[in-house]
């Protein structure tokens, strides 16, 4: 039936007809199909999964907050667990963001964003504002104005005709640039953003840049002091910085926040993903008293943010959030990802040894493994071997589930994961990577 009646998303469906996957349980780091075969989480489904799965406090609270209403609408009207949750996440961001604005995947918390620094400028007698700048490789969502400011070629180019036009600015990419060097690559980068603001700044809304670290474009680390200098051209430029933290925040990169690792204050800033710990649909736009007041004054001056679905700020997603939260407190989260991380640095190192292993890169629990077919010139294996996808095959056989993003391999851990688990899923991904490139040597 799986087979028949479903249209996967990011999935080509000859690929998962071949041996269909159904997950039906889930505990702690474990995901259990219907067959009864248990896979780790290597992807914390898709990045999102804290505390693992059935986690009693977060299953409680939905159920808690089932006791008192599942959903009323937020448009004009709020509830009790959206303002709770609306406190909590101020108190927790970068001390100039105070307010919160709801909505239901990463995508959306970025079209909100782009509406809101397009409207801020728009809202104040400046129409001119309606560009924004984004780094090449950049990953916001794949719905039509996310992918405009989006540049991964494998999911964007096809819907090129269907886009707005975003300035690109080169990502600094120590392992690709020429000089593999990441000062050079950083040097190049902020020499063109320079360029950039100088010939548009007029016309700029905005600068979108995901935190840090570029997770989708294959787990890319910034260089160190990169995005103080990004910042600090926004503010010389008169730009917004618009940080999207869909991926990195709530402890990902040992950090509450990508943005402490530099001390940096968006003006917007998206959240989602680990906001409810893995558990529902939520995601936020977060900005400052500055930007809200633009949109504030009589109905009839057609200020108004004109946005919100169905949804949007769902009490069970809400609810599940503030216990996601309170467990990050009580069970010292962040500061535990700081430390495991150490020891998933470690167990990476022999990966790093293998013959087709180019780069490894890692930032907390964010890990992205670029297999190359040659270590030496860096060549990438041809596109029709989809290395890295035969691997997670491999892997989803030896006990593990990921998804790679084109020849990068991509293990991101459930935060939970103590460290002889992270010891067993580092093993699975080595044994398959070396059973794979081993077969296809074999083959060929
Ligand atoms: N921004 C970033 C940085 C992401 O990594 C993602 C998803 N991987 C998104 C936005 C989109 O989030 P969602 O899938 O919840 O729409």
């Amino acid at each position: 039936m799986s087979k028949e009646y479903l249209w996967l998303p990011f999935t080509q469906m000859k690929d998962y007809e071949q041996d269909p996957l159904i997950i039906k349980e889930g505990e702690g780091v474990k995901l259990t199909d219907i067959y009864g075969k248990e896979y780790y989480d290597g992807y914390s489904s898709l990045w999102v999964n804290v505390h693992g799965h059935k986690k009693q406090e977060i299953d409680q609270a939905i159920k808690d907050q089932l006791d008192s209403i599942a959903h009323s609408t937020l448009l004009g009207a709020s509830n009790v667990p959206a303002t709770l949750l609306a406190e909590k996440l101020i108190a927790l961001s970068p001390t100039n963001l105070k307010r919160v604005f709801y909505s239901d995947s990463g995508a959306e918390a970025i079209e909100i964003a782009l509406k809101m620094a397009f409207q801020y400028w728009y809202n104040q007698g400046n129409g001119k504002k309606t560009k924004f700048v984004t780094f090449t490789n950049g990953y916001h969502g794949d719905t039509v104005g996310a992918i405009s400011v989006g540049a991964v070629d494998l999911f964007h180019k096809i819907y090129n005709p269907l886009m707005f036009n975003s300035l690109k600015v080169p990502f600094p990419d120590a392992y690709r640039h020429p000089s593999g060097n990441g000062g050079e690559a950083m040097k190049d980068s902020l020499q063109a953003l320079r360029d950039t603001f100088e010939n548009h700044h007029k016309e700029i809304a905005g600068l979108i840049m995901e935190s840090k670290i570029q997770g989708a474009g294959g787990m890319k680390i910034m260089p160190e002091g990169f995005y103080k200098e990004v910042e600090r051209l926004c503010r010389e430029y008169n730009v917004l910085l618009i940080v999207d933290e869909v991926a990195t925040g709530f402890g990902r990169t040992g950090k509450m926040f990508a943005v402490e690792h530099e001390n940096i204050k968006p003006d917007i800033m998206t959240v989602a993903k680990g906001i409810t710990g893995g558990y529902l649909p939520i995601a936020a736009t977060l900005t400052t008293e500055k930007v809200h007041q633009a949109f504030y004054d009589d109905y009839t001056k057609l200020k108004t943010l004109f946005h919100g679905h169905s949804y949007t700020g769902n009490q069970l997603g809400c609810a599940a959030a503030l216990a996601n939260l309170e467990l990050f407190e009580k069970e010292n989260i962040v500061d535990s990802v700081r430390k495991k991380a150490e020891v998933l640095s470690e167990t990476l190192q022999p990966i790093e040894q293998l013959p087709h292993t180019g780069d490894v890169r890692q930032l907390g629990f964010m890990v992205g493994i670029e297999l190359v077919k040659d270590k030496q010139t860096k060549e990438s294996f041809p596109f029709e071997d989809r290395i890295a996808y035969q691997t997670t095959l491999t892997m989803r056989k030896n006990g593990m589930l990921s998804r790679p993003l084109g020849d990068t391999l991509i293990f991101m851990p459930p935060l939970c994961a103590s460290e002889q688990e992270v010891k067993e899923m580092t093993a699975i991904i080595h044994q398959s990577i070396e059973e794979t490139i081993f077969n296809k040597s074999e083959m060929s």
